[in-house]
């Protein structure tokens, strides 16, 4: 889960975490609340860097965990693309899948074919016997 970092409208006063610091804006990558703004403290990074998540090397603990939702709904049109994105991700999972079964059906005929034609060379190894 990935979450990005918003430029501030300057429309917006900036809210202070209670740690001191500014807050900066980010926007959620997760389903549930896909695209939703929020306030986080500038002090914490949800996501390690990945080289220390390839390493297995635990990540710092953040200062603090100030979290405060701007939206607090997700969007219709968000919602809306959403929606197509996990439509295109199941078409994708059908078509790989029906890929997959003609593949194994392609294979089995093979296999039919050459378990016959070895029938056939036993039978007229029996008759020319
Ligand atoms: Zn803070």
């Amino acid at each position: 889960m990935g979450y990005t970092r918003l430029p501030i409208p300057a429309s917006m006063v900036l809210p202070m975490c209670f740690c001191g610091d500014p807050c900066k804006m980010e926007k959620s990558d997760e389903e549930e609340t896909y695209r939703r703004r929020y306030w986080m403290c500038g002090n914490w990074a949800f996501d390690p860097p990945v080289q220390a998540v390839i390493r297995g090397v635990p990540e710092p603990l953040p200062l603090c965990d100030f979290e405060e939702w701007i939206d607090t709904e997700v969007k219709p049109e968000d919602r809306a693309f959403l929606e197509g994105c996990k439509e295109f991700d199941r078409e994708m999972k059908r078509r790989i899948a029906l890929r997959k079964k003609e593949e194994e059906e392609r294979k089995a005929k093979i296999e039919e074919r050459a378990r016959i034609a070895a029938l056939n060379k036993v039978e007229r190894e029996i008759k020319l016997a």
